[in-house]
């Protein structure tokens, strides 16, 4: 067994591959595959419809909200809520690491960017405060997760204007209450199905008509498919929230990831050779976990000792190097205990390459 600790595309369930795998060549017997059905078949309708039920059950997001599946990632997010939520063409920010950064990044051919607060002076290890009330503006955007950084929100800036989330790595991994948000997005990547897939989630009194091309305008897609979507990625996500809801739902999912998170973190806390780079307990994702020796030629000496035993992927993003665990839904416990073993035995195996 490999355990595949990718920050996305991460580990999806096996149960959900194997029955991809046997229906691949002939979807329920139709002789036909699922790859190879027009979008607007009934057949396919049906996955859409049925994928977008789930979701709404699994997240309990109200008639309020459309839902909409879109292509492009979460990068295309970044500039897509710009253009289509803008009227005074003020837009705020909080700022908590890279991904937070790029989406300020594509907001600012659309209008002014204003930076309500940072986490910068920790090198992003917390998160940002807002101390000053947030008005006047369009939306007040934040990355509730922050996949490289390995922090999270638990708590919400009080503001009457939008709250816009990208929720990519933490969706269905433990619940996110809807309604306090304007709108929400998530490349499907890690806890939805595969790459290729982007849902968004938003308030329906937010949406309106702008001068913009027709795929990026997010009203010209509530309740209808605009073009060809995704199709073998929605087919399968439709699969993983069918699993999800079968496993108990989000807060199953979530006890699952804390549980999962919290082992790690003790063994991390009570290392010698490995620590935390998220040193605040409240601060810390219950899904991505940065860690390191110290050392980078230390922290690459136990990344290929761990892929010896079947733990793969557990090099920290590129941009800021070290090790990381991303612990999506799919994800055993038995992944994890193997992780914490392994840094066991490299701690006492005598595997000291440091300088
Ligand atoms: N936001 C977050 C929080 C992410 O983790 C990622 C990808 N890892 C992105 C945005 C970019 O997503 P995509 O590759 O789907 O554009």
């Amino acid at each position: 067994m490999v355990y595949n600790f990718s920050a996305g595309p991460g580990m999806l369930p096996a149960s959900v591959l194997e029955e991809v795998q046997s229906q691949l060549l002939s979807y329920e017997g139709s002789g036909v595959s699922i790859v190879e059905m027009s979008h607007r078949s009934s057949t396919f309708m049906e996955v859409v419809h049925d994928l977008e039920h789930r979701l709404r059950r699994l997240m309990h997001i109200p008639d309020t909200y459309a839902v909409l599946f879109l292509q492009g990632g979460a990068t295309l997010q970044f500039s897509m809520v710009p253009m289509n939520l803008r009227n005074s063409g003020r837009f705020a920010y909080l700022d908590s690491g890279t991904w937070s950064k790029k989406a300020m990044q594509d907001a600012k051919p659309f209008g002014d960017v204003v930076v309500v607060g940072s986490s910068a002076s920790t090198n992003y290890k917390t998160l940002p405060d807002w101390s000053q009330p947030i008005h006047d503006v369009d939306y007040l955007h934040l990355t509730l997760n922050n996949t490289i950084e390995g922090t999270r929100y638990t708590t919400l800036p009080e503001t009457n204007v939008p709250l816009v989330a990208d929720v990519s790595s933490n969706i269905l991994a433990e619940p996110i209450d809807v309604e306090r948000f304007g709108l929400l997005y998530a490349g499907a990547q890690k806890n939805i199905g595969p790459a290729g897939l982007t849902v968004v989630i938003v308030r329906r009194d937010l949406l309106q008509e702008q001068d913009v091309p027709s795929y990026l305008s997010y009203a010209r897609h509530v309740d209808t498919l605009l073009n060809t979507p995704a199709t073998f990625s929605l087919y399968v996500a439709e699969r993983v929230l069918a699993w999800v809801e079968a496993e108990g739902g989000v807060s199953e999912m979530e006890r699952r990831n804390r549980e999962k998170s919290e082992r790690l973190y003790d063994a991390l806390d009570s290392s010698t050779r490995f620590r935390p780079l998220v040193t605040e307990p409240s601060c810390r994702s219950l899904t991505n976990i940065p860690f390191t020796t110290g050392d980078d030629v230390t922290d690459e000496a136990f990344r290929q000792f761990a892929q010896t035993r079947g733990l793969i992927e557990l090099g920290g993003h590129r941009s800021v190097g070290g090790l990381r665990a991303s612990l999506y839904n799919a994800m055993p416990l038995a992944g994890v205990n193997r992780l914490i073993e392994t840094m066991q035995a490299f701690e006492q195996g005598g595997h000291d390459v440091s300088h």
